[in-house]
């Protein structure tokens, strides 16, 4: 369902005491860009995510990319980042990796090192420390690139002891450990007490969230609501678990610019 078609749903969450804007960066507040190293929020939803900070309990930011590399990305101060899949939470200042991933530190590095010798034109290796993405978006062409790949990659984790994730023009190798978006979005309602809370994403790993926010809903621990973000290539497991969409970056401009107008009106 469109989130238009709901509006007095969004203004009463809005305003609730206890409510957190939880969002994913790339493709949902960043348009995608052939370089991921060049993408970027625009000032519109720069200025609307600061707004939106200094009336709700939190704005959360839950990316794939390391927390170092999205807060400086977003660019807005005092918000929270929780990056890698939910292997890193950025806290007093520090880097938190979970404990349960801290034994696969030297195992990421060797599969790193065997990526790097390997990499076929148009692929860039990115080294996250804890999980580690090869990105193949520049590639002329992507679909042989991805196909010649996979054996390899997949060999190369098995080896290894990782898990292999595929996204949208990007393979990751993770820890065989239960950390996810979706977990670290239900530790996160968990620890700061979230009482409602909205989560925007795009991609295949957005649905853990999704599926996440369904969770809390029906279980009343936290009145949660998964939006998916459409796009032309949007996948089947966005599809299937989100609560309501949003159409592209620009849906999401104008759902967060609803969201600070009810604050706005509530609080005058
Ligand atoms: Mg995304």
């Amino acid at each position: 369902m469109n989130w238009k078609e709901n509006l007095a749903l969004w203004e009463r969450l809005a305003t609730h005491r206890g409510f957190a804007l939880v969002s994913d960066f790339d493709g949902t507040l960043s348009p995608i860009v052939n370089d991921p190293e060049s993408a970027k929020p625009d000032a519109r939803i720069q200025a609307l995510l600061g707004e939106l900070r200094d009336h709700v309990l939190a704005v959360v930011i839950l990316s794939g990319r390391a927390v170092e590399d999205v807060s400086e990305r977003v660019g807005v101060p005092g918000l929270i980042f929780i990056g890698n899949h939910g292997f890193e939470r950025l806290q007093d200042g520090k880097i938190i990796i979970p404990d349960q991933a801290k034994p696969y530190q030297k195992a990421v590095k060797k599969a790193a090192k065997k990526i790097r010798r390997n990499l076929l034109p148009g692929m860039r290796l990115e080294n996250k420390g804890i999980t580690l993405s090869v990105h193949y978006r520049q590639a002329e062409d992507e679909e042989a690139v991805r196909e010649d790949f996979l054996p390899r990659i997949r060999s190369w984790s098995d080896k290894y002891g990782l898990v292999l994730f595929q996204g949208r023009k990007v393979f990751e190798l993770r820890p065989p450990v239960d950390v996810d978006k979706g977990t670290a979005f239900i530790q996160f309602v968990k620890d700061f007490k979230v009482q409602a809370a909205v989560y925007l994403g795009d991609d295949t790993t957005d649905a853990s969230v999704l599926k996440a926010a369904k969770k809390l809903r029906e279980t009343g621990v936290c009145e949660a609501y998964g939006i998916g973000v459409h796009s032309p290539d949007t996948p089947m497991e966005i599809h299937l678990h989100e609560d309501y969409y949003v159409d592209g970056v620009d849906g999401v401009g104008d759902f967060l610019s609803a969201l600070v107008d009810a604050c706005k009106t509530s609080s005058t």
